[in-house]
């Protein structure tokens, strides 16, 4: 975690590879994250994904992203191929979430 916190957590680029399913986000610290659609879903923290996960239950199947929307300077909205579209995923989380699968 403190690792997490030491690294940049701000973006210059962001692309979204949708034929390869990736959103690939690059960080000023020269670092890039690699993130799979898929997986950015089920990781999605919104209060219905974090109460299902709560509860015990399998999260929802992977989908590809269909959109994202900047959220001020916080971080991205992802609007997912299954019509799920309540995930705010800040900065740093995403780039926790490019850490850990690096
Ligand atoms: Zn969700």
């Amino acid at each position: 975690m403190s690792a997490v916190l030491a690294a940049s957590c701000v973006p210059v680029h962001i692309t979204d590879r949708r034929v390869s399913g990736l959103l690939v986000i690059e960080w000023d610290d020269g670092a890039i994250s690699s993130l799979r659609h898929g997986d950015l879903r089920q990781r999605c923290r919104c209060a219905a994904c974090t109460q299902r996960q709560r509860s015990g239950q399998l999260p929802d199947p992977p989908a590809a992203l269909s959109a994202i929307r900047p959220v001020a300077d916080k971080g991205l909205n992802l609007v997912f191929a299954d019509g799920h579209e309540r995930g705010i995923y800040p900065w740093t989380y995403l780039r926790e979430l490019g850490d850990e699968s690096a």
